[in-house]
């Protein structure tokens, strides 16, 4: 409830406008984020992988309002493919299609993110598509297996809270696509999402299992110290190797469950944002845990 109300909020351009200009939002931004520069990023990742981890740089950004945006978006994922590639980096890139204009055209999207994948797949990178709002969800997939005809090295993230997920799930290992599973972090009505946390982390244990019986490689994204027991369980007692699936979670959240992941042999990747557009991404991990959300509240509030 106070999650929901809180991304309502943070659409407001004046809520916004407060949180940006806060000293106290940027100290905390840099908890979420790796920077704002590519550089910046890549030391990260560096970093990340001395230590044992995958990394998916995220170059912040969504919901574009030009066609010259997206544009200026796929040239930074294009300069980022050829860094990653260059230091040698076992690095994927995680895209928004909105960021690539998938709101304004669909077309126009896939014509900016194709070139995007080819050039990844040459590298032996992968690209995994972000999934955003339910009203995206539609147009995100119908992208994603487009591309799927000609590329293998493309995967989706999928939320355990739509309803819808499980028959989006089989349609994508059927395609041998990599899925992402999420919970899911937008604001969703009742209709389209299921309601509670508990009925959201039943339906992320049933899609785990789907995934882990198809013998694919996929990956479970969460932070969740219960969920994750509950995928080492499941896995070893099917006799999963730790490089038959990753684990994902978000640069800077729970570093000692990411820690422990890699201490104990198992895969993890973690998820680098960077960039100036750091407003959205912010919002939507301050909303996940309330006591971030009174924190901030009572700041803009004064
Ligand atoms: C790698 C990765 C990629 C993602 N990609 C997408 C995507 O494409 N689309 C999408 O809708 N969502 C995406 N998400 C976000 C996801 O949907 C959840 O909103 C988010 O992961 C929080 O849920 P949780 O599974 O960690 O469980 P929760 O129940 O929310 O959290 C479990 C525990 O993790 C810790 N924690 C979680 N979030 C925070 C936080 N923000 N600050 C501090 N501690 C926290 C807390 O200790 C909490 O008790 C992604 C998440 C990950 C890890």
């Amino acid at each position: 409830m106070l999650r929901s109300f809180f991304l309502y909020l943070s659409r407001n351009p004046q809520v916004q406008d407060w949180v940006v200009r806060l000293p106290v939002s940027r100290q905390w931004v840099r908890r979420f984020v790796a920077g704002e520069r590519l550089e910046e990023a890549l030391r990260v990742v560096a970093t990340l992988q001395r230590s044992g981890a995958k990394a998916a740089l995220d170059f912040l950004g969504e919901n574009v309002h030009s066609a010259e945006e997206a544009r200026q978006a796929q040239q930074a994922y294009r300069v980022a493919l050829d860094e990653i590639y260059r230091l040698g980096l076992d690095c994927n890139i995680s895209v928004k299609l909105t960021q690539m204009g998938l709101a304004l055209s669909p077309e126009l999207c896939l014509e900016l993110v194709r070139p995007v994948v080819a050039q990844a797949q040459a590298y032996g990178t992968d690209v995994e598509v972000d999934m955003e709002s339910s009203a995206y969800t539609d147009a995100t997939l119908a992208i994603v297996h487009r591309l799927r005809d000609e590329f293998e090295r493309v995967g989706v993230a999928i939320q355990a809270y739509l309803y819808r997920s499980e028959s989006d799930v089989w349609a994508l290992i059927q395609r041998g696509i990599k899925v992402r599973l999420v919970k899911g972090a937008y604001r969703e009505p009742p209709r389209v999402a299921f309601p509670t946390k508990r009925q959201v982390n039943e339906n992320f244990v049933h899609l785990m299992e789907i995934l882990f019986d198809s013998g694919q490689y996929h990956a479970i994204a969460t932070h969740d110290a219960r969920l994750i027991a509950r995928a080492l369980d499941d896995a070893r007692r099917r006799g999963l190797s730790p490089r038959a699936f990753e684990f994902q979670m978000l640069y800077g959240i729970r570093r000692d469950l990411q820690e422990r992941l890699v201490r104990e042999g198992w895969t993890l990747r973690v998820y680098v944002p960077y960039g100036t557009h750091w407003y959205p991404y912010f919002m939507r991990r301050l909303a996940e845990r309330p006591a971030n959300v009174l924190f901030l509240l009572r700041h803009i509030a004064r």
